[in-house]
């Protein structure tokens, strides 16, 4: 099986139909969706349409829930704040109703994808180094754990000695993000796991980011989230 894992598409529409094209170019078999399908970006509808198209699988971020439950918002800054009071305006009772049913947490063929850490997926905790992503190991049973919520990619060994990617040893992954990357690298981050090869790929796609920065602009969106695509911080 060839898995893709996106994460983190903030309703940048530009990104995702980039990503979901390079995934087809991939061979991918399937997708999983880790959250945080909307919010900063100017496409929340459409974004959310292609997602429910095309990943089977999808769990819940906190930008998700900031859409539907008001106190979700409580430790927003005024950029995410101002996101999601537009975004909720954009989305549909069907939209809203779809985010509402996502779960938490999804468990699959050894994997667990949670949008930002195994320990109470519903807190938002974030994994930016390896020994957070250690201090998470015991609360999943599962090889592998895939996150996403920092927007930084990176590939976290839980077992000692263990350094690169193997097909045995456990890992805690974030994939990034495909919207709004963090990494000071505009491009968008997501995963491809292939497990017949044994192998996992940290990709990153180019996109058409002007695009998406003018359209931030023209919905009157906060000028900081449009600056950051193509600064990637
Ligand atoms: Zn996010």
């Amino acid at each position: 099986m060839r898995l893709a894992i996106i994460s983190d598409i903030h309703a940048n529409l530009e990104a995702l139909t980039a990503v979901l094209e390079d995934i087809r170019l991939q061979q991918a078999d399937r997708i999983v969706c880790l959250g945080d399908i909307v919010g900063y970006g100017a496409d929340p509808a459409a974004c959310l349409a292609l997602v429910r198209e095309h990943a089977g699988i999808c769990v819940l971020g906190n930008h998700d829930a900031a859409v539907f439950a008001a106190h979700q918002r409580a430790y927003f800054n005024p950029f995410a704040l101002a996101a999601v009071r537009w975004t909720a305006e954009q989305l549909s009772a069907e939209d809203v109703a779809f985010l509402r049913g996502l779960p938490y947490r999804i468990s699959f063929e050894n994997m667990l994808f949670v949008h930002s850490a195994p320990r109470a997926p519903e807190e938002w905790d974030y994994v930016f180094s390896g020994m957070e992503a250690r201090m998470q190991a015991r609360h999943f049973f599962e090889r592998l754990c895939f996150v996403g919520h920092s927007h930084i990619p990176g590939v976290y060994p839980l077992d000692s000695g263990v350094r690169d990617y193997t097909p045995v040893d456990r890992f805690l992954i974030n994939v990034g993000s495909v919207g709004q990357p963090r990494d000071r690298e505009w491009h968008s981050a997501y995963g491809l796991l292939d497990t017949v090869a044994g192998s996992y790929e940290a990709r990153r796609v180019a996109y058409d980011v002007e695009t998406a920065m003018r359209k931030i602009r023209d919905a009157g969106l906060p000028e900081r989230l449009a600056e950051r695509l193509r600064s990637g911080e």
